[in-house]
């Protein structure tokens, strides 16, 4: 059997070859192989170089200082860290966050609120976007943190985050974006977001999983509280040896995101619009998220008098992924559906399409007329 055509970007991104390639020089003997944090010889020296080096990379991606990165295990480390970092020390804090967030934002403030953190969850908007007008109104004197996020993992929509920062930076209340989808798909810079925190992932921008990173604002400072104590790396914020290899990584592959975006976004846009416009054949199919505020690479469709399950059944030869947990046992549909207004049955027929720098224009009319093919089946045997 061949391989299903993988249109699950949104899951992750398959490695840049050119980043897998720069990343087996930092294993080996013959490679730059030392713990960064060593000061006493070369091997330390050239490790720690390369580390600097990425965190270059990252920084300049999203308009920042480099000493204003955190490394960590990825996004939902950074989420962890600067949620919790930044409520720590408060007496009775609040937090402003959404109900549509990522799990590793959810779950965290879910946490921190049966630790007695009171928490305001935002409704977006039908089209899953927050507005600036939400946030105000639900900001209190004890307001500390609002964490959103900027696109949407599930639906692409794109909150307007500079608007919100703005207002925020004015209150002097902490503003923690997660950008874990924005970055490498849309030009970013903390400086015109008024972004204190911001969450970063290496493996959905072509880099490696298991790394990614958090932006802490510098001046003024930010303070966040560790939450894995050690060494006292990363300024103290986040201990443990820095694995080389994947923040090498990362950079190259944030470096790599820069020079393309402009590019990328062009090619996804033409992309999207081939694949909406292939499937205008088949009716009944609604379009999930904003139609005007969205990266390019995300797809999240509705299709009438279909079950997204029996549809992902019919649609091996595509690498989808359902807005339901169809794999859970207990068949919840995606709560981020639900969050903009879908009731159960809309949530079921949904499935999220995503494209990214290896998708081509074959790809996407095989994934259409395979969508038209099994739709009209399902439809014609009801
Ligand atoms: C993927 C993703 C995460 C989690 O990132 P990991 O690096 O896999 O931990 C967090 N937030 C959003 C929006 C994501 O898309």
């Amino acid at each position: 059997m061949n391989k299903p055509v993988y249109l699950d970007y949104a899951a992750t991104t398959p490695v840049d070859p050119s980043v897998a390639e720069e990343m087996t020089k930092y294993l080996t003997l013959d490679g730059v192989f030392g713990n960064p944090a060593s000061r006493s010889h070369m091997y330390g020296w050239q490790a720690e170089a390369a580390v600097e080096q990425a965190r270059r990379q990252v920084a300049q991606l999203i308009g920042a200082d480099p000493r204003e990165i955190v490394w960590t295990s990825g996004a939902t480390e950074s989420d962890n860290l600067a949620i919790k970092g930044a409520v720590g020390g408060w007496e009775r804090p609040h937090i402003i966050t959404s109900l549509i967030e990522h799990k590793a934002v959810l779950d965290t403030c879910k946490w921190l609120e049966q630790r007695g953190v009171e928490v305001t969850w935002l409704q977006p908007q039908g089209d899953g976007r927050i507005l600036p007008d939400q946030v105000e109104n639900a900001l209190q004197g004890n307001t500390v943190l609002v964490s959103l996020m900027l696109v949407n993992n599930e639906l692409g929509c794109v909150t307007d985050v500079a608007a919100i920062g703005a207002l925020l930076r004015d209150r002097g209340v902490l503003f923690h974006v997660d950008a874990a989808q924005a970055a490498g798909k849309l030009p970013l810079n903390v400086a015109e977001l008024s972004v204190d925190l911001m969450s970063l992932s290496g493996h959905k921008v072509y880099g490696p999983k298991g790394v990614g990173a958090l932006y802490v604002r510098r001046s003024p400072d930010v303070r966040i509280e560790a939450q894995i104590h050690g060494g006292g790396h990363e300024r103290g914020m986040r201990s443990g040896t820095l694995p080389t290899h994947q923040i090498v990584g990362m950079g190259k592959a944030f470096a790599l995101a820069g020079d393309l975006l402009e590019e990328e976004m062009g090619s996804l846009e033409q992309l999207r619009a081939d694949f909406l416009a292939q499937l205008a054949d088949l009716d009944g199919v609604t379009l999930n998220g904003s139609a005007q505020h969205r990266v390019p690479g995300i797809v999240n469709l509705s299709f009438d008098r279909v079950e997204a399950e029996s549809l992902m059944l019919g649609l091996r030869e595509l690498a989808v992924s359902s807005g339901s947990a169809c794999a859970s046992a207990t068949m919840e549909p995606s709560f981020v559906l639900r969050g903009i207004g879908l009731n159960d049955e809309q949530a079921h027929r949904a499935l999220r399409f995503s494209f990214g720098r290896f998708t081509s224009s074959d790809d996407v009319k095989f994934a259409s007329k395979h969508i038209i093919d099994v739709v009209s089946r399902l439809r014609a045997v009801r």
